[in-house]
Parts: structure tokens; sequence; C-alpha cells
């Protein structure tokens, strides 16, 4: 790609209703790039790695207003510091790790924004909880009250038709949706943090308010 960070991000952006937040997903990109879009306007940063996420923060202290995004798989002896360098967590995938993070943000004073990662297809290659471990674990994860729980993340299965990965996103919607009916005192259920550079588009189009772009912002990683 030859066109600017700046250049992209203004092709992007129209096709995001304004209610969208768009996560810049920075992961394996040099801070040079990220400052780029920065300047491009660009406040929320997505990272999968808790190292390269305290290396950047630190590299990035000068832009402070940043809101830090963690989307990768994250184990229980990271919890911590993942609390102290992320301001939301997409990737919550099981009971354990909730409760985990729930008490230490009690210990920490945080009270970090979470997604609970859902699979709506099987797939042995994510983390998640299928929608019946989901609907089992709601009133534990109602009791985490150190956690504002916003909604639901899912990344559909590898491979699957436009039309197959529509429905993926749109019935993450009307889970959330379902859940919300149960009026659980704490759980929210407003967002959706549903989309990357290859289905963002359908995202968009099932109804998302989070997208997650890495390659359609700064070209291919690696
Ligand atoms: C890498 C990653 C993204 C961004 O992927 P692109 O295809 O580069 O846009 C979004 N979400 C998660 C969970 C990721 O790991």
């Amino acid at each position: 790609m030859s066109s600017s960070i700046s250049d992209r991000l203004a092709t992007i952006r129209p096709s995001l209703p304004a209610s969208v937040r768009l996560i810049a997903v920075s992961k394996q990109v040099p801070t040079e790039l990220m400052r780029e879009a920065y300047t491009a306007g660009i406040r929320d940063f997505g990272e999968n790695r808790i190292q390269e996420a305290a290396s950047k923060q630190a590299e990035l202290q000068d832009l402070p207003d940043i809101t830090w995004h963690f989307i990768g798989n994250l184990q229980s002896n990271k919890a911590k510091k993942a609390l102290e360098l992320f301001d939301w967590i997409h990737s919550v995938d099981h009971l354990h790790l909730a409760q985990r993070l729930n008490t230490l943000a009690l210990q920490l004073g945080v009270n970090p924004q979470i997604c609970l990662q859902v699979k709506i297809l099987p797939d042995p290659n994510k983390a998640g909880w299928t929608v019946p471990e989901l609907l089992a674990d709601l009133q534990a994860l109602d009791q985490c009250k150190n956690l504002q729980i916003q909604g639901l993340m899912t990344i559909p299965p590898f491979g699957l038709n436009e039309g197959e990965i529509f429905n993926v996103f749109d019935q993450t919607r009307k889970l959330a949706q379902e859940i919300a009916k149960k009026h659980l005192q704490h759980l929210q259920m407003h967002q959706l943090s549903m989309g990357m550079s290859g289905d963002y588009h359908i995202a968009v189009q099932a109804g998302t308010t989070m997208v997650r772009l890495g390659t359609i912002i700064f070209g291919k990683r690696g």
C-alpha cells in the first residue's frame, strides 16, 4: 500500500456510522506509525501482547489521551498487568478470568471496561463462551461488580462466506439483546466488538458498535 495512514483512515471513516468506535489495532506496528494514526485523529489503540503494549505505552507517554484496548488471549498470570495497562479488555473468555480480574480490579482500585468473548459457531481455534455456557454464567458474571461489563465480542471462524459472517454478527447482536432483557443488575449489553479489516463492513450492517481494524489502517504486519 502506498497511501498514507491518514489517507487510509479518510477512506475508512465514511463507511462507519458516527456511533461506531474505530479501534486501531497496532499489534506489531512500530510507534512511529501509531503517532501518524494519532495525528490523523485515532485515540483508541488495540494490542494483544502485554509486554509489547507496556513498552509502547512508555514510548508514547507524551500522548496522554489514548484509550488502550486489550484484544488478545489473556492468561490469568498477566491479568494484573493487563489491568494496569488497559482501559478496555475485549477478550474476557471464561468465568474464572472474569472473577480474577474482578478481585484484582478491587485491589488496584480500577473499574475496567469489559467485553465477553463469545463463539456463536464451534471454533476449536478460538477462546470464548459458547452461547449455553455464557447463559449459564450470567448470574456469576453479574456479581463481578468491579468490572464494567459492557457487551459482547466475537470473531467469526475462518473461511465463512459473507452471509455466514453476517449471521454470526447478527446472532451476537441478538444474544446481547436477549441478555439485556434479563435485567441483570450490573451487567450491561450496549457494546458489540465485532469486525476486523476483512469483515468490518458486514459487522456494520449487523449493528456493531466497535470495529477492531489493523491491516487496513497500518498495512500488512510482519
Ligand atoms: C489482529 C486482530 C485484529 C485486527 O485484524 P486485521 O485483520 O489486521 O484488521 C482484530 N481483532 C483481534 C482480536 C485481532 O487479534
